[in-house]
This record gives C-alpha cells, structure tokens and sequence, in this order.
C-alpha cells in the first residue's frame, strides 16, 4: 500500500505541536515492505532547509496562480518527503500560521487551499505521474480540502481518505467570500458540506468527504460526538459516529530514551533511577533554581494557553512555595501568560523560572530532571507531554479528560494493590482541584518508595508507535 500522508508540519522538518511527531513517527513505524508512506509538507523555510537528497519530480501552475513545483527528498530521521516549492505562498519565517502579534496570518486560505489542491492532484498522477497512491491520510484543517478536490474529481475509484482530526479547536474557518476562489463546484457551499454557520470550514470538508475520520484517542473521539465538547461540529461527528474513532498517539522511544538521551546530564533507567537526581540539580543549576534534591521539582512543557489550564497553575504557584516546592515553565503563546509567567519568575527567584520560547533540547532536560509535570488541560485530544515524561520517570498530574484519561492511570489505593498507577488525576478544572491534587504529589514525594514505584510503573509501559501503527494499518486496508 502506498500512503500520501497530507500534512503541515512534520518532525524534524518543522514543528509548531504534536502534530509534527505525530506525522514525524507514524511513517517510521510501518513496515516499508507492507505500508509505504510519503509525506506532502508545504515548502517552508525551514523544511526547505532541513530535506536531503533533493530531486524535482514535477512543476505546474497552483490555484493561487503562481509557478509551483514538487521536489521530492529525505528528512535526517529517513522519511520520504513531497515538498511543494511555491515561496509566493510559503515563504514564512517562524509559525506558519500566526504572525508574531499572533493573528492568522492573511492568505491561510489561498496557501492551504492550494497545498490541498496539489495534494489532491498529487494523490492521483496528475502533477507526476509515477506516483499514485492508494490511500491519503490527510491531518487537520490544513490538509481538509484535499477531499473535496477528490470529490470534485468525480473519479470511479479514488485513493482511500482518512482524516486525522489533531486538535478539534481548529477547524479551518473563513468568510464565505474566499469560496470563489477555491474553485471547487458552487454546491458544496452547503450546509451539509463546506458551509459552516455562514462561513467555509476546512476540517468540515475533511470530515463530510472522508471514508473515515479518526482522531488521537478513544476518550476524545466519544468526546467530539459531543454537544458540549463537540465545538460546533457534535452534530456532525455524532451523525458518522460509527465512522469516527480514536487511536491513542504513540512517542518515539528512540528520541525520548533517558538510557540514550544525549542531551540530558545523567542517564537512567527503570531499572537504576540515579542518573535522575543528577538530571534534576543540572535543571536546578541551569534554570536558576536552588539546587536541592529534597525539594519537589514541578515543570511545565506546554504552549502556553488556558487549553491546558495554565492559568490556573500560575494562581497555585504560591501553594507550591509555601511547601518548599519549586516550578520551571518552558513554553510559548498567549503573551499574558507569557508576561505573567515571567513575572512570578521574577517575583521568586530561586523557586521559580520561566523559559519563554520553544527549546527541543531544553524540553528533554526538563523531563529528565522534574519531579511532576502539570497538564491540567481543560480539553486535550491526546498529549504527548505526559507520555514523555511517564517515559522519564517524571509524574504525571493530569485532568481526566481527552487521552490524558486513557493514558495516565491515576495512583489511588485500587490501582496501587494491583500494581498500576503511572499519575495523579485532577477531579475537575478548577483551582481547588489542582491544589488537591498538588497536595495528594507533595504527600507522595514524601514518600521515596511510592514515588520511585509511580516512576517505574510509568517507565515500564510500551509507549511506542507499534500498536497505533498496525491500528492505521487495519484502517487502511479495510
Ligand atoms: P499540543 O496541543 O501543543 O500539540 P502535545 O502535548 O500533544 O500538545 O504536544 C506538544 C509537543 O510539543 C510535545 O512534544 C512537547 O514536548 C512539545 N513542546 C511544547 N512546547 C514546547 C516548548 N516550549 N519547547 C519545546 N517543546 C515543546
């Protein structure tokens, strides 16, 4: 089988979130003799940049009317790419799709119309033609048009479509008057296809012209059939619902390896957790924290947004401190947060830092050397953050909501008698909940046994691309 993975970001080339590993590690963990993946990126910068072995397959004329064409290449990690060289479309520097005031950049809906359309047309020999493909599994708002450019194809059988549904918060929404320009047929600005309460949806014509819709884990998927945490598009997927389904995400167990870490101080294992501590005073000396062992370490890896409930963490800074606990923040977003983050920094210097920018390598010192990692995300489709740090021996204190719920089983008696527990859950979103919870972490870190268990539990767990990988296999071939 040949897949046309459809995306906009894809680890290591470019990376704004989890989609990037996602689209970055999926492909690695099929087998190449049986699943044949390509990845169509946007030519970027910074994917132009980062791809070897160039070659060009095929130039054309795009929708926006500029001279495009398609090279394939490799990234460092061995995927094969597409890349789609247009620099009257793609030629951004840093975030893709905001500029740095943080507003949608202008021309999103001409750039991914026309990375779609390509991909559609790339899809079925008509840019190159030795490459077609069986199946395209297009990932998010970005990707979304690609089917209804199949669609518009009226083919008698057309490659396989598969949506991946990331993050149901996008959804690819434009004023009604940019539908002209797609150039798609005048009946699809409909309610029942592209027409989303007066505007143009991408994610909506991903979802209407797929065969089947998948999203990153079981809890979101019944989540999104929701009214009340379907956002708009409840009705929709509860309609499909038997073509909507959930596959938790998986994490490169290569690159996120405290036995193997390069980029952390000290190496460990399930097996001998010592290199751990080291891990924490480099952290501690690194970010400007008192370097001590005895005091709970909490951080924070995370685009900085109340999606994840990081407001409510900055209000329960001062209950951490009160119990000789100390926290590191590293992300980026809202620039409140990241204002009032750096603030509390300065405010307690020693117990708090706050790193404000997106750092690959500090992310793996963090894991590394933190004690808890706070997610408590008010909705959160999968999250990979946990999942690293389970990975580093770093707990997870997490909301019961999205894969957070299927991934973190939470330490209470029940599942500590029978050996499980990898994390502690919040009972609710509120700020209550979190300093319970904060409370239940300091109570355990007292205890060392409990707490090197918890680790272990978590470190032991397979959280490789394996299984998801032959779940995408099954739907592929269905
Ligand atoms: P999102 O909703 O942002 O996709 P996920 O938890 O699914 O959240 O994935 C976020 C990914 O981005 C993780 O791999 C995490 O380590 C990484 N990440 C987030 N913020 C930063 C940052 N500031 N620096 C480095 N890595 C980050």
């Amino acid at each position: 089988m040949n897949i046309l993975f459809v995306s906009s970001e894809c680890y290591p080339l470019i990376k704004t979130g989890g989609l990037a590993d996602v689209v970055g590690a999926l492909p690695l963990a099929f087998d190449p003799s049986i699943t044949n993946t390509t990845v169509f990126l946007p030519g970027f910068p910074d994917v132009l940049k980062n791809i070897k072995n160039t070659q060009k397959i095929a130039e054309f004329t795009d929708l926006a009317g500029g001279k495009s064409s398609l090279v394939k290449g490799t990234s460092s990690t061995g995927l094969n790419v597409i890349v789609m060289i247009a620099p009257h479309l793609f030629d951004l520097e840093g975030n893709p799709y905001v500029d740095m005031q943080g507003h949608d950049r202008a021309g999103n809906h001409i750039r991914y119309a026309a990375f779609s359309k390509a991909a559609s047309d790339l899809s079925i020999g008509k840019l190159a033609d030795l490459y077609t493909f069986d199946c395209v599994h297009a990932h998010d708002w970005q990707a979304g048009l690609t089917f209804a450019y199949l669609e518009a194809e009226n083919l008698p059988k057309g490659p396989k479509r598969i949506l991946t549904i990331h993050n149901l918060a996008f959804q690819g929404l434009f004023p009604k008057e940019i539908f002209a320009q797609l150039r798609l047929p005048s009946s699809m600005f409909s309610s029942n296809q592209l027409e989303y309460w007066g505007q143009v949806s991408y994610l909506k014509a991903g979802v209407v012209f797929s065969d089947h819709v998948t999203t990153v884990s079981p809890t979101y998927a019944a989540e999104i059939k929701t009214e009340e945490l379907g956002m708009g598009f409840g009705g929709l997927l509860n309609a499909i619902k038997d073509r909507v389904s959930g596959i938790t995400n998986g994490i490169d167990q290569g690159i996120w390896d405290p036995e193997s870490d390069p980029q952390i101080t000290a190496s460990y294992s399930a097996q001998s957790l010592a290199g751990k501590a080291l891990c924490k005073k480099a952290l501690q000396e690194k970010m400007g924290l008192t370097r001590s062992v005895k005091k709970p370490l909490f951080c924070v890896i995370s685009r900085l947004t109340t999606q994840k409930g990081l407001d409510l963490v900055l209000k329960a800074i001062p209950h951490l401190l009160k119990n000789g606990a100390q926290i590191a923040i590293l992300g980026s977003g809202d620039h409140d947060l990241e204002h009032r983050y750096l603030e509390a920094a300065d405010k307690y210097k020693g117990s708090v830092s706050t790193y404000i920018g997106y750092n690959e390598v500090l992310a793996h010192q963090v894991q590394a050397g933190a004690d808890f990692i706070l997610i408590p995300s008010r909705f959160e489709p999968c999250g990979l953050t946990q999942l690293c740090a389970m990975r580093y021996g770093t707990i997870p204190v997490v909301t019961r909501v999205g894969g957070l719920n299927d991934t973190v089983i939470d330490c209470n008696e029940s599942a500590l008698k029978l050996g499980l527990g990898t994390g502690i859950h919040l009972n609710d979103v509120t700020e209550n909940a979190l300093i319970e919870s904060l409370d239940r972490s300091l109570g355990l870190f007292h205890s060392k046994k409990l707490t090197n268990k918890i680790r272990k539990n978590g470190m032991k767990q397979d959280l490789s691309w394996k299984s998801p990988a032959q779940a995408y296999n099954d739907l592929y071939s269905l």
